[in-house]
């Protein structure tokens, strides 16, 4: 059995042709300020799904809206087809919907293996005695040696999380949430505070992940968008300008007006390679 095979989820995946997120006029209002406004858009199963858009354009609050962090003033979120606007977020991440966490939620005493053998045994659920079978606990250990092995961490199973470079403790944060199974990943800009190298890692580890793992991440850094995401979604002020595949989303004149009016000019436009 090779290591993606035994972190697929079971049968939590969407059933053919239905959407791993539907995301249905969703808005969530601050006052008068109207953060992500009737914003409509799908997250095809399987797919490497980037949200962008200039500061303040609502990416954070669409992607805490998702996740079920914070509560929509109105709209809908299906998940897999299934309404889960009104479940809260642990809730939704037992039903697949997975995030990682910007700001590390990671065990800093506990080794890497251990950070990821905890995520195994609640998805197990394992929690009060995990000791009382070896054949068990050896299970569970490969387990976690597998996802860490996905990571490009196993030969750092044994340091503790404190001690590892901030782009391994990115990956280590990947390696907890997929230690779960989730059937739709989210990931809240995951290359911040990385280096060029650490990104460029990342980046093959992200395109490495199986298949059955859809992924949404929202990201500033538009060369790792690009290099990873089949389909792209634009915000700007808390509205939809487009989601298409890439080549449409550097195309359309709606984005570049968007970027090149904000104070966040980028990338964008440049060339593959460039
Ligand atoms: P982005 O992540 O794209 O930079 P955000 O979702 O963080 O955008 O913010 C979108 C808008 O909503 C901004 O104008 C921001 O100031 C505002 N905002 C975000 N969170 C809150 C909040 N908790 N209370 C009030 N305004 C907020
Ligand atoms: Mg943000």
């Amino acid at each position: 059995m090779n290591a993606s095979q035994h972190v697929v989820p079971g049968g939590r995946g969407s059933a053919d042709g239905v959407p791993a997120l539907g995301v249905e006029g969703l808005s969530r209002h601050f006052g008068s300020l109207r953060a992500v406004q009737e914003v409509t858009f799908e997250v095809r199963a399987g797919s490497r799904h980037a949200v962008i858009g200039p500061n303040g354009a609502g990416k954070s609050t669409l992607f805490a809206l998702i996740a079920g962090a914070l509560p929509a003033t109105s709209g809908r979120v299906r998940l897999h087809g299934d309404d889960v606007t009104s479940m809260a977020e642990y809730a939704r991440a037992n039903r697949g919907l997975v995030r990682t966490f910007q700001h590390s939620s990671l065990f800093l005493s506990a080794t890497a293996r251990e950070n990821v053998l905890l995520a195994v045994q609640r998805r197990h659920g394992v929690q009060a005695s995990p000791w009382r079978s070896v054949t068990r606990r050896r299970a569970l250990l490969e387990e976690a040696d597998e996802v860490l092995a996905q990571l490009g961490l196993l030969d750092r199973a044994g340091a503790a999380a404190g001690a590892l470079s901030h782009g391994e403790r990115r990956q280590l944060e990947v390696a907890v949430a997929l230690a779960t199974a989730p059937s739709v990943l989210l990931l809240d800009e995951p290359a911040a505070g990385m280096s060029p190298a650490d990104t460029q890692a990342f980046q093959q580890i992200v395109l490495g992940l199986p298949q059955e793992v859809t992924v949404l991440l929202v990201e500033h850094d538009l060369d790792l968008v690009f290099g990873l995401a089949d389909t792209v979604t634009v915000l700007h002020l808390g509205e939809h300008l487009i989601t298409g595949d890439p080549e449409q989303v550097r195309a359309s004149e709606a984005v570049q007006s968007a970027y090149l009016g904000a104070e966040d000019t980028s990338d964008l436009f440049l060339e593959e390679g460039s």
